[in-house]
């Protein structure tokens, strides 16, 4: 199937007062035309690093160290400020955690709005006014209906505050995919929002990305997020991905002993079952461990995963990252 990104072996790094945050070492992962893929991991595995990576919005203080991005045939490392500016809301767009944060509150929605749509030079060529702001309203209006919003009109005059966190997220969604983007980014879009809200939002994103054929990439630590809308799943651990594979294949036999422990940590329906936490913390990034980086809390752990860094192989239908299964201890 067609790849619309390509990650390849790509290390980002940020320079702080303690020394150099080694925050991701050398992902590798693609995205394939009209999948969800989700990213998985707790806090500081570098999920959100990865995204802003891909979308060149990384802070001052960072480095790419190495890698390549490559977005329908071009990596996005290489290209101008200008360049990825034309890719970026445009080709590539994003879905944040916090719909609060990404409105502006001092403009009408139909302002920022009007200013996503411009991007699109099929209608900010339009000579006539006129024509130019007709177009502009019927492409709002009919963005707000996939988005399910009563009243699109009244939506197109309304102030961020005068709709709910829900109603927001949702203008965030139409903004998203009113460009037909290749590639849209959605980092925690739930997370800020009700468990009611959560599954509504999560669903309509899923029917839009059916409906254009979208790719999207959705960034959580909640598995059951994954397991209901993503056909692929990244694990990451410590700046690296230590399981990659079709949801299916993975949840029905998770090999790594993180994504291991990240299932056994999921709430079951059955009232008697045991939710088990992963003891430890992840490690610190200035001076990682040596060797597996999730060594000092794995209950598998060997003599080898104290020294030597185990690499990534195709094990059981999907990538894993694990000494258990390197020959002749696991084979396939
Ligand atoms: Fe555990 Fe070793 Fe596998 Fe790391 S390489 S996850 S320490 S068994």
């Amino acid at each position: 199937m067609e790849k619309v990104l390509e990650v390849k072996d790509l290390s980002v790094q940020f320079k702080t007062y303690r020394g150099i945050v080694k925050a991701l070492n050398g992902i590798s992962f693609d995205v394939l035309k009209g999948e969800m893929l989700g990213l998985a991991g707790e806090t500081g595995s570098g999920k959100s690093v990865t995204s802003q990576a891909i979308m060149r919005t990384l802070p001052e203080n960072s480095k790419i160290a190495g890698g390549s991005v490559l977005f329908e045939g071009k990596d996005l490392l290489k290209l101008t400020e200008k360049d990825i500016e034309m890719v970026r809301g445009r080709s590539i767009t994003a879905v944040f955690q916090d719909p609060h944060t990404y409105l502006n509150p001092v403009f009408r929605i139909g302002q920022q709005f009007k200013d996503i749509l411009l991007n699109d030079p099929a209608i900010s060529s339009i000579k006539d006014k006129k024509k130019r702001e007709a177009t502009i309203n019927e492409k709002m209006t009919q963005s707000f209906r996939d988005v399910k919003m009563p009243s699109p009109e009244r939506i197109i005059r309304s102030y961020p505050h005068e709709l709910s966190g829900g109603m927001k997220q949702r203008v965030l969604i139409a903004m998203a995919f009113s460009l037909k983007p290749s590639l849209i980014i959605a980092d925690e879009p739930t997370t800020a929002l009700d468990v009611t809200i959560q599954a509504q939002v999560l669903r309509l994103m899923r029917e839009l990305q059916k409906k254009y054929h979208t790719s999207v990439v959705l960034i959580t630590h909640d598995l059951g997020v994954i397991a209901e809308n993503c056909d692929r799943i990244a694990i990451m651990y410590a700046g690296r991905i230590v399981e990659f594979g079709d949801v299916k294949t993975v949840y029905a036999k998770p090999l790594h002993p993180y994504t291991q422990g990240l299932m056994r940590a999921l709430p079951r329906a059955d009232k008697d079952a045991q939710i088990e936490s992963i003891g430890g913390t992840v490690p610190d990034l200035v001076n990682p461990p040596k060797g597996c980086t999730f060594h000092e809390r794995c209950r598998n752990v060997m003599d080898v995963c104290k020294t030597s860094p185990p690499s990534p192989l195709f094990h059981e239908g999907r990538i894993v990252e694990c000494h258990l299964y390197n020959e002749p201890l696991g084979g396939s």
